[in-house]
């Protein structure tokens, strides 16, 4: 059933970037809940995904990096009306050609970051579900923003229910961002150690693509949620709290200057925060369960445990130190996932690789967009190094 109701974008269109995911999938589906107008989709390579949604969205542009896969797709779906890019710069034409007013960039990772740009360069609001942008050039993207006169909105539960939180006003002294502690909670760091991948991937509360829950699991994602979080609503790190709640019903709090806290609470599903960010301040999908809390019972609150999970207390160290580590941390954390997720190196790897790569980095401060690129791609290089044994990490770690 398709809803009427009017939403403040302007043209009725969306720009979905990363449609192949799992965001891209929830917001295709939100989208077209709101009646609102796919206007371009786009992925890396997955082209039989693609075929699909082009069949059943009818977009005016698809976007797909991976040529091999652009041409497979074009094959496919020849009878329809749709313009296939293909290509390293396809997002940004594809971007640049669209009327929408709106890019919900859902794209995996470090590579995101040029999508957000990109949309910012011309002239788009960008509905942000892909954090790394924020953690890796956190100062450059919101920067182009204010200069653009477009803005950041936030997609991710926790940023997204702090918006809400800060529009009951007042000195906001601060965000208090919640966690579910993941699948992991209450262990210590030794009984991670034998962690499997299939162990790692099985999140308690929410559903989501893989990187992501592995970083869920570390609790590095809420560490780079911290970074997010500092750039989108302008809060030193120190002020940005943390507290594992299991339950995922509240999505973030923020405390006042009168001791007061308000909180965002619903149903665990991302489809909120997506509808949210497309509509607001209006809100108009009801296609999500109603919060019963009689049925939840109580809700509980605890402190992380960051000796255990030390990728949190690194984030904090990122964030207070600038310039080029957190795009280190981010590119490290992403190379030491991919490991893991290869079976490659054990969970408790991630963090011993991440946190050498990251503190050792000799930092950059006010960095370029050169500068981030390259801190991005020799983080990336020392954690293969740090593991494969074809180089040497240490020597990058003493010049440091
Ligand atoms: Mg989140």
């Amino acid at each position: 059933m398709t809803n009427t109701t009017k939403t403040p974008n302007e043209n009725n269109k969306i720009i979905i970037l990363g449609s192949t995911g799992s965001i891209g999938l929830q917001a295709l589906d939100v989208a077209s809940n709101l009646g609102i107008e796919v206007e371009a989709i786009a992925a890396n390579k997955s082209w039989e995904m693609l075929t699909e949604q082009i069949k059943k969205y009818k977009p005016k542009f698809c976007a797909v990096r991976n040529n091999e896969a652009a041409d497979r797709l074009r094959e496919a779906v020849s009878r329809e009306t749709t313009i296939i890019l293909s290509g390293p710069d396809c997002e940004d034409e594809l971007i640049s050609n669209c009327t929408a007013p709106v890019v919900l960039n859902a794209v995996i990772g470090f590579a995101g970051l040029s999508v957000t740009l990109s949309a910012i360069k011309n002239g788009k609001d960008v509905a942000l579900a892909n954090k790394e942008s924020l953690v890796a050039a956190g100062d450059i993207v919101m920067e182009s923003a204010r200069k653009a006169n477009v803005k950041i909105i936030p997609v991710d539960s926790e940023h997204c229910a702090i918006e809400q939180c800060l529009i009951a006003g007042g000195h906001a002294e601060k965000l208090i961002l919640t966690a579910s502690g993941g699948p992991f909670f209450g262990l210590k760091r030794n009984m991670l150690e034998k962690k499997t991948v299939y162990e790692t991937l099985a999140h308690p509360t929410w559903k989501m693509g893989k990187k992501i829950t592995v970083d869920s699991a570390t609790l590095m994602n809420k560490g780079f949620e911290v970074i997010e979080a500092v750039h989108l609503f302008s809060m030193p790190a120190d002020s940005v709290d943390v507290v594992v709640h299991r339950e995922s019903i509240i999505h973030s709090m923020v405390e006042y200057n009168d001791n007061t806290v308000i909180a965002q609470l619903s149903v665990p599903d991302m489809r909120t925060c997506i509808a949210y960010a497309i509509t607001r301040p209006l809100r108009s999908f009801t296609m999500t369960q109603k919060l019963d809390l009689t049925k939840i019972g109580s809700l509980t609150f605890y402190k992380p445990d960051t000796e255990t999970f030390s990728l949190l207390k690194l984030a904090y160290e990122a964030a207070r130190r600038g310039g080029v580590i957190p795009a280190v941390l981010n590119a490290a954390n992403e190379a030491a996932v991919d490991l893991f997720l290869e079976s490659k190196i054990n969970l408790t790897d991630i963090f011993d690789s991440v946190e050498y790569v990251t503190l050792g980095y000799n930092n950059v401060k006010n960095p370029s967009l050169e500068d981030i690129h390259d801190a991005d791609s020799e983080a990336r290089r020392m954690i293969y190094s740090y593991w494969t044994g074809l180089g040497d990490a240490r020597l990058f770690h003493e010049k440091a």
